[in-house]
């Protein structure tokens, strides 16, 4: 048994081994050395202008703090609403990513087609790990995913985002009972019934109060994740991992983050 969980953890070190370059794409956005720059990996050499052919190594997530990694997703989430994304050369960054990752961060959020994360946060290959699930709260396998992408792979953030108009909060509010889908509704509920004033229902058509309900559901996953994961609780003590609570409004493009 012990050989066996032995095994397991050499696999999923494995998972995370890299290769890569010396930059992130911020670093070369602000030095300007993005600029015919090819990677370690064998990336090939252009004049191309500002173009981001880099990605995340051991060297720079190892040096990168919980504090640094959020404030890189507050610069490229503002790039996006300013609509400065960077250039990528994406064939570079598979190449560049083939052989392992060091994300800087694990996004948690919903499947809403209105919430991509790699685009509104303006990130690259390699960049973040991303778990999605209707409704951004955690069932059973999320722990798993957060704890491979911050113990085993070595991210030290994890941003639990909602977002406005959410369909899976809105199911909650008006408690659906359709299938599977019921299961995720009944996940939200507690949240709908927290933050509906005495008296009345919470409705669809409430965009205020879905949102609300969308904010709250966004404490209690972030609780829930320091409960059920004691891996997570104890990165989080030892200052090596940071949760990050985000409202990602989809009308306007801006991520508000909790802190
Ligand atoms: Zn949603």
């Amino acid at each position: 048994m012990k050989t066996l969980k032995v095994l397991t953890w050499v696999v999923l070190m494995g998972m995370a081994v890299a290769c890569s370059a010396s930059q992130t794409p911020d670093e070369m956005a602000t030095s300007g050395e993005g600029t015919a720059t090819a990677t370690e990996a064998g990336a090939s050499e252009d004049t191309e202008l500002n173009v981001v052919r880099s990605v995340m190594t051991a060297a720079r997530q190892t040096a990168m703090s919980p504090d640094e990694a959020l404030q890189k997703l507050k610069d490229g989430n503002a790039r996006f609403v300013r609509g400065e994304e960077l250039n990528r050369d994406y064939s570079a960054q598979v190449e560049a990513t083939a052989e392992g990752q060091y994300p800087f961060a694990m996004v948690l959020g919903c499947v809403d087609s209105r919430a991509p994360a790699e685009l509104l946060f303006d990130v690259g290959f390699g960049d973040i790990f991303k778990a999605r699930v209707a409704g951004n709260f955690v069932n059973d396998d999320v722990p798993g995913s957060i704890e491979f992408a911050t113990r085993v792979a070595g991210a030290p953030l994890i941003l639990v985002m909602g977002h406005t108009s959410c369909g899976a909060v809105k199911g909650a509010c008006e408690n659906v009972q359709l299938g599977h889908v019921s299961s995720l509704v009944n996940e939200i509920r507690p949240s709908v019934e927290a933050v509906t004033p005495e008296g009345e229902t919470c409705s669809a058509s409430n965009a205020e109060l879905v949102d609300k309900v969308a904010a709250h559901n966004v404490d209690r996953t972030i609780a829930e994740i320091r409960n059920e994961s004691a891996i997570i609780a104890e990165l989080e003590a030892a200052g090596e991992v940071k949760i990050v609570g985000a409202m990602y409004d989809i009308s306007t493009g801006v991520v508000q983050f909790y802190e």
